[in-house]
């Protein structure tokens, strides 16, 4: 097994966080935390590379759906459409989103990663999404508003859901020879077992 601060995630700022001018905003959060940058690149998706990127098999699409349907329900809404259907739908549509101009990829390593930056990064929709995450911050987006427009919310970044996900996804943008690997200095407060050399 490799070692916990090994973890890799990958983050992509979408084109509402460039077009908002957050990506120093969005970057600086994940920076602070103490994540280490092992990739960055600007991008305008292709629609081919969209459509890999979002997984296309049921378990996705139930899992998509099914949590759209549960945030109408909590707000007493019958939605219509099966699981599996709004499933397929949301995917339509973040294609659309995703390829609508220039978005931000970033590999980012440490120990937990996914679950730190999902943590900062907050749930899928801006309205509900806590105080203090990137998605409750900056944005005033929610699925009803998204839903009349018929369009996908937009909720200013993507962030890999597990550690299987995150290796797929990350490959979807970057080569492995292009992630990079290297020391940071702080790295030796945050994993050194010893700490000896600090003191005078
Ligand atoms: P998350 O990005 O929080 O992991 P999901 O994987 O469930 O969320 O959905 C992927 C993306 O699809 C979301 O980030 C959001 O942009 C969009 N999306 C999800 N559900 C809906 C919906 N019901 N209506 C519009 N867009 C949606």
């Amino acid at each position: 097994m490799s070692h916990p601060k090994q973890e890799r995630t990958l983050v992509l700022i979408k084109p509402d966080g460039v077009q908002r001018s957050l990506i120093g905003e969005i970057i600086h959060r994940f920076e602070r935390v103490g994540l280490k940058f092992l990739a960055l690149k600007m991008i305008i998706p292709t629609k081919k590379q969209a459509e890999n990127f979002y997984p296309s098999n049921e378990e996705w699409f139930l899992s998509v759906g099914n949590k759209t349907i549960k945030g109408y329900e909590a707000k007493g809404i019958k939605l219509d459409r099966s699981p599996l259907k709004q499933g397929k739908f949301v995917k339509k549509i973040l294609v659309d989103f995703m390829t609508s101009g220039p978005i931000v990829a970033i590999v980012l390593q440490g120990n937990e990663a996914v679950k730190i930056v999902r943590k900062l990064v907050g749930s899928t929709e801006p309205l509900s999404s806590d105080v203090g995450t990137i998605r409750g911050d900056f944005n005033i987006d929610s699925y009803t508003m998204a839903d009349v427009d018929q369009r996908a919310v937009r909720n200013l970044v993507h962030a890999s859901e597990s550690v299987n996900e995150a290796e797929r996804e990350l490959k979807c943008w970057f080569k492995e020879e292009k992630i990079l690997r290297y020391n940071l200095v702080q790295d030796k407060i945050l994993y050194d077992v010893n700490l000896d050399g600090i003191k005078e």
